[in-house]
């Protein structure tokens, strides 16, 4: 099997849209929204919290930032609802 270089884009800040979690390292991008508006304050500094449309929870804080998705696999179920999403 080929191994293809899975690489991400730079620090991405938006409250929705295909982002990479820095955790887990491996995976896929999934299509999150930020959970809430207010970000918390943790030993880390800010936290934010997401959610993906595939129910999947991350944490980024501003030391481990959401990443764009740049060529990571994007999940099937999250792009399975939001082609259903944007049908309706
Ligand atoms: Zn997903």
């Amino acid at each position: 099997m080929t191994q293809i270089a899975q690489i991400t884009g730079g620090a991405s800040r938006p409250s929705r849209g295909w982002l990479k979690p820095m955790f887990p390292i491996t995976g896929k991008a999934h299509y999150y929204s930020q959970d809430k508006a207010y970000p918390a304050i943790t030993s880390h500094g800010r936290a934010y919290f997401w959610r993906s449309l595939c129910g999947i929870d991350a944490v980024s804080t501003d030391k481990m930032p959401m990443f764009e998705p740049g060529n990571w696999d994007r999940c099937k179920k999250c792009e399975q609802k939001l082609s259903r999403r944007s049908a309706a």
